[in-house]
């Protein structure tokens, strides 16, 4: 599995990038983590990043983007990576797709963890908080100061990338505002809905016999294209997805009616209609 984990700073990315290594045993890449250690052992990079980070602004695009590029080559890159903090710029995410493409890998999905805004500043200070009652080294740029500027730049610099990915047919949303194991569930569901993932017990539950199957499998097995294409449009963005999935299910009964009685012509037909409706209730919001 091959990821991204969007959202600004405190939306909890740090967090549910590790509850996902953990479950996927995958590799976290947190270019944040990266750049601190680079600070702590002053190599080059670090001295270079060092009051930038300290700051609050962004360091160099060819600085992280060089960092990555490094770390994708390492054999324990082999399961899969969630990326955490990058890319953060237009430029940093064109980059990471030449990148993947010359080294012949695929990005599963980008999940975005949507919080508000006013919640942000809290969530930094309970952090603070913690780490200082557990003894540890307090992040220089937690203060409510450098957290305005880093909330600014994620504004500008990072936000551009919502619609670059769901452009792609990227993005996935989750509601990071609900407690940090619903929105583990939550991001758990949504992998298993594109078959990133094997369904588990977080997943709705598949026909029996399909139990174990990926979402992406066993809707085609289901329904042929209808429940296909309309299982995925279903899947993304994710805050659509009640409502998207609805309409995808009744597409993928219709599509499996018209499979007994006409074939797959107007299966195709009944999908076409389905993905229609989708897409026709997102434009309208
Ligand atoms: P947060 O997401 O909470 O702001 P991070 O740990 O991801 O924290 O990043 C801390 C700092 O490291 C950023 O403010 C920035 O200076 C630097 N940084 C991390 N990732 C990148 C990146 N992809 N591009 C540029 N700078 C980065």
């Amino acid at each position: 599995m091959r990821l991204i984990l969007l959202g600004p700073p405190g939306a909890g990315k740090g967090t549910q990038a590790q509850r996902l290594v953990h479950k996927h045993h995958i590799v976290q890449l947190s270019t944040g983590e990266m750049l601190r250690s680079a600070v702590a052992t002053g190599t080059p990079i670090g001295l270079q990043a060092k009051d930038i980070m300290a700051s609050g602004a962004l360091v160099p695009d060819e600085i992280v983007v060089g960092i990555i590029s490094d770390r994708l080559d390492q054999p324990d890159m082999k399961n899969g990576f969630i990326l955490d903090g990058f890319p953060r710029t237009v430029p940093q995410a064109a980059a990471l797709d030449e990148l993947l493409k010359k080294k012949h890998i695929k990005l599963d999905a980008v999940v975005e963890l949507r919080v508000n805004e006013s919640a942000l500043l809290n969530r930094v200070e309970t952090r603070v908080a913690e780490m200082r009652a557990r003894g540890e080294e307090v992040r220089i740029d937690d203060t409510p100061e450098v957290l305005s500027k880093r909330l600014a730049s994620y504004r500008t610099l990072t936000e551009p990338l919502i619609h670059y990915y769901s452009e792609r047919r990227k993005l996935l949303t989750v509601d990071g505002m609900m407690t940090i194991e619903h929105v583990t569930r939550e991001i758990n569901r949504i992998l298993a809905a594109i078959g990133a993932v094997e369904l588990k017990a977080a997943a709705p539950k598949p026909a029996k016999k399909l139990a174990r199957k990926p979402a992406k499998a066993a809707a085609s097995k289901s329904a042929s294209p209808a429940g296909k294409k309309a299982a995925k449009t279903a899947a993304k963005p994710a805050k659509a997805a009640p409502k998207a999935g609805k309409a995808a299910s009744k597409g993928a009964k219709k599509a499996k009616k018209a499979t007994a009685k006409t074939g797959r012509k107007v299966a195709k037909k009944a999908a076409k209609k389905a993905v229609k409706k989708v897409t026709k209730r997102r434009a309208k919001r």
